[in-house]
């Protein structure tokens, strides 16, 4: 039977936080389409929420970062009017500094963080409005407001994401598509070992595992947030923070520069 809550297509759904995302939308009543590009794992992970919960679970073996794959995977977005969610999830870190890093990589990061992000968000959001609204969770990262921690092409890919994610938020709100942006902090995955810095080596009590960051970043998503930080303790700060970007904005452009740049 088809979902009444529609179906919710998660990237990166074959491991860590996307796979997370999948269990928690079945059990919400999403029939899902998972896309990544590790067909076993996508097949055990149907398998298992299509036995769980009586889920429809498609499996879509795409590689994001390559132009054909991604293609398809929009052209899906586009004409299946079950979709009511998008999860952009897939994507890959990096750790080292610009004098370590290989630029190569670095492409291909921002290939699959920014550039397959933006497509898949632009295939599925004309759907959502003419079908009356819809949901896009886009994960980011804390590092789209802190890039001096990690690699900073890493941190720039997410800030596009948040900014990204905060001008829909306004352009679309009167068309009941919701987008959510989700800045996780270090979260137990795959994603360390993948990015060349192991887990084991970082503090432990700044590890969130991953179930508790889906949970919190799902319930930010109820509460109607438009930027979730799951690990942040008072949620005060954040609108703060928020608060003084708006404060900025009446005064970002004039037609003459501020008298401290004049010459007296
Ligand atoms: P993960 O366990 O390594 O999962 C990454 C997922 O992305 C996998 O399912 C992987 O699947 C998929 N993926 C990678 N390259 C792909 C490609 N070229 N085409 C299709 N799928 C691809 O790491 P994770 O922590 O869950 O990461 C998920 C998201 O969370 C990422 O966007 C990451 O930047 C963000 N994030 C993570 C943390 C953290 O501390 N873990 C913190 C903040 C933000 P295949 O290998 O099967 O393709």
């Amino acid at each position: 039977m088809t979902s009444t809550m529609g179906t919710a297509l998660v990237t990166g759904a074959s491991s860590g936080i996307g796979a997370l995302y999948a269990e928690r939308l079945a059990k919400r009543g999403y029939d899902l389409i998972v896309v990544a590009r590790n067909r076993g794992r996508l097949e055990t992970l149907a398998r298992r929420l299509g036995d769980e919960g009586g889920r429809r679970v498609e499996v879509l073996v795409a590689d994001l970062a390559d132009k054909a794959d991604v293609h398809r995977v929009e052209e899906r977005l586009r004409s299946d009017a079950t979709i009511t969610l998008l999860v952009n999830n897939a994507g890959v870190g990096a750790t080292a500094p610009l004098l370590e890093a290989d630029v190569e990589q670095m492409e291909e990061m921002v290939t699959l963080n920014v550039n397959t992000l933006m497509r898949l968000t632009y295939a599925a959001v004309p759907g959502l409005v003419s079908r009356g609204g819809g949901t896009i969770i886009n994960i980011a990262s804390i590092v789209a407001i802190a890039p001096e921690l990690l690699n900073g092409v890493y941190g720039g890919s997410k800030a596009f994401v948040l900014a990204f994610s905060q001008s829909l938020q306004h352009e679309l709100k009167d068309k009941h598509v919701r987008v959510q942006a989700v800045l996780p902090g270090a979260t137990a995955t795959d994603f360390w070992d993948i990015a060349g810095l192991p887990l084991e080596h970082l503090p432990s009590q700044i590890i969130m595992p991953a179930g508790d960051m889906v949970d919190a970043a799902l319930a930010g998503l109820d509460l109607g947030e438009a930027v979730t930080i799951p690990a942040l303790p008072d949620a005060e700060d954040l609108a703060r923070y928020e608060a003084a970007r708006q404060h900025l904005m009446p005064n970002l452009s004039h037609s003459a520069a501020a008298a401290r740049y004049l010459a007296s």
